[in-house]
């Protein structure tokens, strides 16, 4: 499967990047057994809707991934929504599947103030995530981790004819992210926060404490670092990872791409 970094701007869009998305696209079959891409976008984060035309038509994608509802990992789904809704041409026939954790729905509908009902179910069709309970989408196996951040927010373990995407989301160090990211071909790590200058607990992870989670998780092969946010120098997260992290180290840069 091949990665694409959409945005990688951590919390808010940044003057390089948008707010956190990704794509990524894998050969499959169709439902008659004729080969095609398959396409999920992990996260549509704030300012990503406009980059990721530049890949693909935004409304072609077989599912939308969000790890959490914070606006900059979901609120461009509003963009897709128009896009969905008033592009003229003949429609899609049928809803792109929209997981998230509990609530996406009305709180997208919200987002763009709308009822709850029909909200955007005419568009999506909504799914709710299950901790640790795989779901397919095509060719690809999604196992949702429950990890450590203030709302309610998944890693999303991608795996795909044995390759491995450990995407952490938004979270600080816990427990859930080694079933996450064991054995990853890429880890692709929320690394927010400085080592000595960002103090609060249970949000988010720095350089080093993504590297560490890479080690103790064990047979992680590549380490990316992302989500930083705009004020961050991002020199200063790589050396904080490298000095625990020895294998190969990346930080994401929009329009980057890996191989898996
Ligand atoms: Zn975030
Ligand atoms: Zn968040």
């Amino acid at each position: 499967m091949r990665l694409s970094v959409v945005g990688c701007s951590g919390s808010l869009p940044g003057p390089d990047s948008p707010a956190s998305c990704y794509l990524l696209e894998a050969p499959g079959v169709d439902e008659q057994g004729r080969p095609r891409t398959w396409r999920v976008v992990l996260d549509l984060g704030n300012g990503s809707l406009g980059a990721l035309q530049r890949l693909v038509d935004p409304a072609s994608v077989d599912a939308v991934l969000l790890s959490h509802l914070h606006p900059d990992h979901c609120l461009d789904l509003c963009g897709l929504y128009v896009l969905l809704r008033h592009r003229p041409g003949p429609p899609r026939p049928d809803r792109i599947p929209v997981w998230g954790p509990a609530g996406t729905a009305d709180r997208m509908a919200r987002a763009y103030d709308l009822e709850p009902a029909p909200g955007m179910h005419a568009e999506f069709a909504f799914e709710t995530y299950v901790d640790r309970e795989p779901f397919a989408v095509g060719p690809f196996s999604i196992t949702p981790v429950r990890v450590e951040h203030p709302v309610e927010t998944y890693g999303l373990r991608v795996e795909h004819q044995g390759a491995v995407l450990a995407y952490t989301g938004d979270t600080d160090t816990c427990a859930a992210l080694t079933p996450l990211c064991q054995g990853a071909d890429l880890m692709l790590a929320d690394s927010s926060f400085v080592d000595g200058r960002d103090h609060d607990a249970g949000i988010h992870l720095s350089g080093r404490r993504a590297a560490q989670t890479a080690v103790d998780a064990g047979g992680v092969r590549r380490l990316v670092l992302t989500h930083l946010p705009p004020w961050n120098d991002p020199q200063v997260c790589l050396e904080q990872a490298r000095a625990v992290w020895e294998g190969p180290l990346d930080l994401a840069g929009p329009g980057s791409t890996y191989d898996l």
